[in-house]
């Protein structure tokens, strides 16, 4: 039989560490593009009091933890300082003129071809300094897909997406909705090679790398993609539109729905989030069935 909403709802907030009388305000919901409830949204976000937890850091922590980085999380570990990203630096005449070029290639590879391309490339400066590529995990012919940012440090020593605290409560979270890593889910990154210190990824390492995302996510072809964190959402979307008013709206890339939230290592340690990530995820289920029942 079935698991009911409220049955799902219960094990989300469980594996969340959330107490299940947890009642949400009113005005926060799913809210589909266009609908009026994303402002009241992003008005009672804006009303939040400070969390214990954020309070006690520093203000350059702080304001770290307001980036969702893709750095893995432990229990007691405290985020570091953000790293800012290197002034973008002039991308040479040469390299944009072949970028059309190599974005046309790597559209036309198939799994085998795109896996071996990645492990290899050289196309910006992050393969200097990654110990290796991370291409992606799951099921290739997957309903769901989920896209982070970049990889950790867990992520470039063990060539996977989304391992360490962050990807076991991404693992909860996917269970909570019947999913399982490799089963119907297809899990990738913006960028395939680590930043340095979790910094933010550069414009041309994104443009660079964003041909293999694309092509990952048209071969997959998934019912639902759900972005994990502002920058993968911001990347993914093209858009410099904040995260809380991504949030609750159902965006759309090459003709697949997106549903952007948060991303894991930002939830471990920001609960009220944590509550607002199971309304995205019951919109995206949400989406996905009606995917299924217009196929
Ligand atoms: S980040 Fe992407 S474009 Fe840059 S070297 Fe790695 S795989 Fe290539």
């Amino acid at each position: 039989m079935k698991d009911s909403v409220v049955d799902r709802r219960a094990r989300f907030l469980e594996v969340l560490g959330i107490r299940t009388e947890w009642v949400p305000k009113a005005g926060v919901g799913t809210v589909l593009a266009g609908g009026s409830g994303e402002a009241a949204e992003v008005a009672e976000r804006d009303q939040l009091p400070e969390l214990p937890e954020r309070s006690a850091l520093s203000e350059v922590q702080a304001v770290a933890l307001d980036r969702e980085p893709a750095f893995e999380a432990g229990p007691a570990e405290v985020r570091p300082p953000a790293v800012v990203a290197p002034a973008r630096e002039p991308v040479p005449e040469v390299v944009h003129a072949l970028l059309p070029q190599r974005a046309a290639d790597i559209a036309a590879m198939d799994w085998d071809a795109l896996e071996a391309n990645v492990a290899g490339c050289t196309a910006c400066g992050l393969c200097e300094t990654r110990t290796q590529t991370v291409f992606g995990v799951g099921d290739r012919a997957a309903e769901w897909m989920l896209v982070g940012e970049a990889p950790g440090q867990n992520e470039d020593l063990q060539g996977e997406p989304f391992v360490g605290q962050a990807g076991k409560l991404l693992d909860n979270m996917l269970g909570a909705l019947n999913l399982a890593r490799g089963r119907n889910v297809f899990i990738a990154n913006v960028l395939k090679c680590r930043p340095p210190e979790n910094r933010d990824p550069a414009p041309n390492e994104v443009e660079q790398c964003e041909p293999y995302l694309r092509r990952q996510i048209a071969l997959v072809r998934p019912k639902v993609i759900v972005v994990l964190g502002r920058f993968a959402a911001q990347s993914l979307l093209r858009t410099t539109t904040p995260i809380g008013k991504l949030r609750g709206t159902v965006h759309e890339y090459e003709g697949i729905p997106v549903v952007v939230t948060y991303h894991p290592a930002y939830l471990l340690r920001t609960l009220t989030d944590k509550a607002r990530a199971w309304e995205d995820l019951c919109l995206a289920r949400e989406v996905h069935d009606r995917a299924g029942a217009q196929a």
